[in-house]
């Protein structure tokens, strides 16, 4: 029985707070052995003390005399960009899970992958920014790279060490809750307000994912993730809604046979199968109860009145730099749209229109992606701006 060290990415989010919550209930197969924010300081120094972690990475520098003030005094502070490299690389991890929202955990990522670290990801915007390049360099290094997002998480059960290839699987089937607009007429969706678009039916997750989940960008960013993870091109990825977000993702084998994972909703789950696996050990899951369930419901998406779909397909198979810049300037565009300057339909738009202005560039190296997500947050800021009243 293995117990994993690991390095928490993003600790006071989310999945940040559930993987502590996991790491209390199963001490004997996981210790958190660092912790990083990005100026949560209150939360991070509450966590530091309750695991007893010696380190901490706090991005935002210019809150350092906060922290070490309210951390013991053996507690190492590491800060900045700098200080996530130093914490995703620690000896004495073998696996690094990185819950940071946005692309921010991208590069420690690649670094704990050089140090030789298992990586449980969560924060799906680093695979469809540089999926080619992460599951390249965990090949190289021969480390396992362990998907923590429901979807995908379901899908590596499902496949069961198969590989995604075509001699054996067919098709992977993403479910989708179809969010809270799944309903509503196409004509009332330009009224969309934030605080509707925080409401997820079935999920309680982090801002930017609840706004993307209602756009189906979530769905659109998980095409791209499962592509990278699985090896597998992007015509045999399908995504099917289900309301009830009791399957949490299928695959379909080349025999027809569709094997799918079913649970209650608890993020717990996918985390603590990621940093256990490939054991099974007894968790908090509610059973489900298939009686009361009753019925499992299935509809195909409203590809037209969500054009975050066939935009994730069209980047997935375009590939090189496009799905960078469909990620970065979704990120922009959700912020402009959190902010009240753009309506909801203008998130699709803007991505839209910032795909159709990106020359895409074969993205063999770490820099060309840096540049095309740059240049995709510029021009998506530059459409912001001229629409703005
Ligand atoms: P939250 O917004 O709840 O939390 C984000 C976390 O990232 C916080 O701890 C935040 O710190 C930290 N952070 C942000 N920027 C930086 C940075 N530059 N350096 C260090 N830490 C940083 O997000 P979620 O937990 O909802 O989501 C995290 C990731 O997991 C996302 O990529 C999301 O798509 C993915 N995911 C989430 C699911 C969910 O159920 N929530 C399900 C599946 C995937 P601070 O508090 O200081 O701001």
């Amino acid at each position: 029985m293995q117990k994993r060290k690991v390095v928490l990415l993003g600790s006071t989010g989310s999945i940040g707070t559930s993987t502590l919550k996991v790491a209390s209930e199963i001490p004997e197969r996981l210790e958190i052995v660092a912790l990083a924010a990005n100026s949560s300081v209150e939360s991070l120094a509450a966590q530091a003390r309750e695991t007893g972690v010696k380190h901490v990475a706090l991005y935002d520098d210019s809150k350092e005399s906060e922290l070490r003030a309210a951390l013991p005094e053996d507690v190492k502070v590491h800060l900045g960009a700098e200080g996530l490299l130093e914490i995703a690389t620690l000896a004495e991890a073998d696996m690094v899970l990185v819950a940071i929202v946005g692309t921010a955990g991208l590069q420690p990522a690649l670094a704990a992958i050089e140090a030789g670290k298992d990586l449980a990801v969560a924060s799906k915007e680093i695979l469809v920014m540089a999926g080619e390049l992460v599951m390249d360099a965990a090949a190289r290094k021969g480390v396992n790279v362990l998907p923590v997002d429901s979807e995908h998480n379901a899908i590596f059960q499902c496949l069961n060490g198969h590989q995604g290839g075509e001699k054996e699987v067919s098709r992977l089937i993403l479910t989708a809750s179809g969010g809270p607009f799944r309903q509503t007429p196409k004509e009332d969706l330009k009224n969309v307000t934030l605080a509707q678009a925080l409401k997820h039916p079935t999920w309680d997750m982090g801002r930017k994912i609840t706004i993307d989940s209602s756009t189906l960008f979530n769905k659109g960013l998980e095409m791209i993730e499962a592509r990278w993870l699985f090896g597998i091109e992007m015509e045999r990825i399908d995504v099917i809604v289900h309301p009830q977000s009791i399957v949490h993702s299928m695959v379909e084998y080349i025999d027809g046979s569709v094997l799918a994972q079913m649970s209650n909703t608890d993020m717990c789950f996918p985390i603590q199968y990621a940093v256990t696996w490939p054991d099974r050990v007894p968790g908090g899951l509610k059973p489900l109860n298939f009686a009361e369930l009753a019925k499992l419901e299935f509809e195909a998406p409203r590809y037209d009145d969500f054009p975050a779909l066939n935009l994730a397909r069209k980047a997935g198979e375009v590939g090189g730099t496009l799905p960078a810049v469909y990620n970065a300037a979704n990120e922009v565009a959700v912020d402009a749209f959190c902010e009240g300057k753009i309506g909801y339909l203008d998130i699709a738009k803007i991505v839209g229109e910032v795909m159709d202005a990106h020359a895409v560039k074969h993205a063999d190296d770490l820099q060309i992606l840096i540049d095309a997500d740059a240049a995709a947050r510029e021009c998506a800021s530059a459409r912001i701006n001229s629409q703005s009243p």
